[in-house]
Order: structure tokens, then C-alpha cells, then sequence
């Protein structure tokens, strides 16, 4: 499917003052637009592409909620509920399908016991053994490696190739809207953004650009410590069986998020991992993967971090997150039909970058890798006041 929401005519800045310019149109920015038309506000987003093309449309399109803890958790809980209004405003592909965790260890298995008793059986449904299976798509007596696993209900599906791009089509359809494509934004000053195309007023300004932050605010983004995050992803054909919609998730996933490795367990399946499977952390591997809507699916990921991105891939990488795919969907090896490399806004310092920059001039990034998760709860809680300044 390809969705363009570039204009084919040429862009008119627009003469009059928004109630609110946002800058980026990635999930963050589109995100609080949504949230401003909600609220009747005028908003004129400024992007510098023709179209999305960032971390957001490159990512696996979970909303990944279960797994987050304190703050973050509340902050996407509350996007859940942003994530299916904007799908029923937008007409957007949101399958409350969960999050499948596939446990092939006594270890896994008990480290999302340790969850469920923490958050309680309608958080975290452990599945049987032939439960996995049959979410995978593998046959009866080739089930052997697998020892069970979880279904996280309260995760989200969307397709990240048409999520982005749609909301943008349906912000620019509202009345009060503005989306102005192929406008790079150079500088911003309380009521008014710097454009290569002129200047743009607006009352308040969010700049929302992700890990480019630096480009615009290069003190705030060391101070913050900001990275770029690279990652290497794919497209697979994925075997006719493999029908779930939930996202899947596996050991290597357990070590990434904070809810699975505040469990007693987790330092037990760090061992584990390293004992067995050295290289995927390495590599700081996450295997998953997700189905969209036309059945392939989206593999990855590996983490690499630099201030600025090495635009060279090492082709070990993608072989190792390719191999361990095909051992978890139980298959020799699956058909790549796409490759490429997502980049998003990662900090040692927290998990969200949020300055007020001058009056009315806020910088939000999210420097934690679930910005798809967080984005519409973060505008949620910036437009009641509830999202605070970081240190
Ligand atoms: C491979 C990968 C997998 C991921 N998986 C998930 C996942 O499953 N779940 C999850 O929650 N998160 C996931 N993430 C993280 C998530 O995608 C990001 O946190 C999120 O998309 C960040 O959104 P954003 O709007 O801040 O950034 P972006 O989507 O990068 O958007 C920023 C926008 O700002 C624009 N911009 C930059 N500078 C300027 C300028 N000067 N003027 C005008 N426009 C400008 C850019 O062109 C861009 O469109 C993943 C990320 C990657 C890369």
C-alpha cells in the first residue's frame, strides 16, 4: 500500500496566526495536532519532508503498553485510549490484538509469571505451550522448544506505513488546519517559526523532531545526552500459517523493557541469554515482529548508538535477527522483501526530552524508543498541563 500526502501544488504559508505550530509531522507532532483540533484550536504543522518518512513510519507499529512501568505506563495507557480515537476519527488499522510473549524457558516462562502476579490475570493471560503454537502458525509436533507464554490484551496494533501519513490527511481535511509539506524549519522564536519558505506565526510551538532535536537545539540535545538509535529492520513473507495480529515478542524483548526486567527473574534470564545466545545481545537485539493487514511481516531489531548514524550495515546483523525470526515462527528461513535501517532519538538520561525553550516554545522528543506507544498520551498530558519540563 502506498499512501501520499504530499501536495502536488506549491505550498502557500499560510498569512494569518495559528493557535499552535507544530514542527515535525512524525506520531509526536501529528499526535498533538490531533489533540489541539480536539480541543479547537487552529494548528499549522510544518515538515520539512513530503511526507513522513522517520522513525514513525519505520517502526512495528506496537503500541506497546503493558510493558512500560510507572510514568510510562500511565502515559500509555492514556495514549491507548488517543490511539483508538484517532483510528476511528482517521479510519486507521488498530486491531486491539495484544502483545504475544513467547517463552522457550523455564526462565522466560517464569519471568511473565512474576509479571502476572504483579499486575494480575487481565494484564498478563499466560498461554500454554499449543496456545503459542497455534498464534504461530506451527505444526502440532514441531512445538517442542516452545514452553508457553503470555498475551498482553492491553497492546495495540497499528500499520506504521499508513498510521502517520493518514492522521496527516485527516489534520489537513479539518477545518483550522494547515499542513505545510516540504518546509524546513530553521529557527524558532516565541509566536513564530522560521521557515526555508518564510515565517509562520503561531501562539505556542511545539517542536517535535524527534532525534534531529540537535540540528535545532544542539545545547539541549547534549545536555540531554541524545544519541541517534539505529536499527536494522526487515519485511518478510511470512509463513501461511502466522495469522496473529498481536505483536510478538520473545526473550531477548524481556530484557529491553522495564516491566520484564524489574521481575526477580530478569538477571536469571540475562544468564540465560548470554549463555546462549551471546550474539543477539551483541548486537542489543530485540527479536519481534508484527503482521500488517496485506500478511507480511515486519522483523527486527538490533540498537547501535552514535551521536550521528554509521550509514553502513554490517549484513551479520540482519542475518542474526533473521535466524532467530525463523526459529521462533518454527521455519528453516523466511524470504526478505525489504530491508532498512530506522533511526530514533535514544538517552542514557531518561526516557523523554521536554524544554521550554522560551515562552510558548516547547521541544518534546521521546529518547527511549516507544514514541508510536507514548505519542498520543504525551499530548494528552501536555494540553492539561500534567507533562512537566524534564531536568
Ligand atoms: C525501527 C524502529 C522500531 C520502532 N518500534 C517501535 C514500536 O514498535 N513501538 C513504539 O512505541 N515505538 C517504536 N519505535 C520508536 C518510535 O518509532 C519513535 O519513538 C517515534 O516514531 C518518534 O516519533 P517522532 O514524531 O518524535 O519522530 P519522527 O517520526 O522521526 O518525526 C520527526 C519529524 O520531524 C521532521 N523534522 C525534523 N527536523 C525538521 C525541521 N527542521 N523542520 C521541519 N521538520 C523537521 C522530520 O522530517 C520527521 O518527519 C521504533 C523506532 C524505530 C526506528
Amino acid at each position: 500500500m502506498s499512501i501520499t500526502t504530499a501536495p502536488s501544488t506549491p505550498v502557500t504559508l499560510p498569512r494569518d496566526r495559528s493557535d499552535l505550530v507544530v514542527v515535525g509531522a512524525g506520531i509526536v507532532g501529528l499526535a498533538h495536532a490531533v489533540e489541539a483540533v480536539r480541543r479547537g484550536l487552529r494548528v499549522t504543522v510544518v515538515e520539512r519532508d513530503r511526507r513522513p518518512v522517520g522513525a514513525s513510519v519505520r517502526n512495528f507499529g506496537h503500541c506497546c503498553v503493558t510493558a512500560q512501568r510507572g510514568e510510562l505506563l500511565d502515559l500509555a495507557t492514556r495514549s491507548r485510549t488517543g490511539w483508538l480515537d484517532a483510528a476511528a476519527r482517521a479510519g486507521l488499522w488498530a486491531p486491539e490484538a495484544g502483545a504475544l510473549v513467547v517463552a522457550r524457558s523455564a526462565t522466560e516462562l517464569a519471568v511473565l509469571e512474576e509479571l502476572r502476579e504483579e499486575r494480575g490475570t487481565d494484564a498478563v493471560r499466560l498461554r500454554t505451550r499449543d496456545e503459542v503454537g497455534d498464534a504461530l502458525g506451527r505444526p502440532a509436533d514441531e512445538r517442542g522448544d516452545l514452553a508457553g507464554g503470555a498475551l498482553l490484551p492491553a497492546d495495540l496494533r497499528v500499520n506504521p506505513r499508513e498510521a502517520a501519513p493518514r492522521i496527516a490527511a485527516w489534520l489537513a481535511e479539518q477545518p483550522g488546519v494547515r499542513v505545510l509539506w516540504g518546509t524546513n524549519v530553521t529557527g524558532v522564536e516565541s509566536g513564530t517559526v522560521h521557515t526555508s519558505r518564510g515565517p509562520v506565526h503561531g501562539d505556542q510551538v511545539l517542536v517535535c523532531v524527534g532525534h534531529d532535536l540537535d540540528r535545532l537545539y544542539p545545547r539541549e540535545a547534549e545536555a540531554h545526552g541524545i544519541e541517534r538509535c539505529r536499527l536494522s529492520m526487515a519485511r518478510v513473507e511470512a509463513p501461511a500459517a502466522f495469522r496473529t495480529d498481536a505483536a510478538v515478542l520473545t526473550a531477548t524483548s524481556m530484557l529491553r523493557y522495564d516491566a520484564f526486567t524489574a521481575t526477580p527473574s530478569a538477571a536469571a534470564l540475562r544468564d540465560e541469554v548470554i549463555g546462549h545466545s551471546a550474539e543477539l545481545l551483541d548486537i542489543g537485539a530485540n527479536v519481534m515482529f508484527t503482521r500488517l493487514p496485506d500478511g507480511t511481516v515486519l522483523v527486527g531489531d538490533s540498537h547501535a548508538y552514535d551521536t550521528t548514524e554509521i550509514p553502513f550495515q554490517d549484513e551479520a546483523v540482519p542475518a542474526l535477527l533473521l535466524r532467530e525470526v525463523a526459529r521462533v515462527l518454527g521455519v528453516r528461513d523466511v524470504r526478505v522483501t525489504e530491508r532498512w535501517q530506522g533511526v530514533y532519538a535514544s538517552s542514557a538520561r531518561g526516557p523523554l526530552l521536554v524544554r521550554d525553550l522560551a515562552p510558548g516554545v516547547r521541544a518534546l522528543s521521546v529518547t527511549s524508543g516507544v514514541g508510536m506507544t507514548l505519542s498520543f498520551g504525551l499530548a494528552a498530558a501536555t494540553f492539561d498541563g500534567t507533562l512537566r519540563a524534564t531536568a
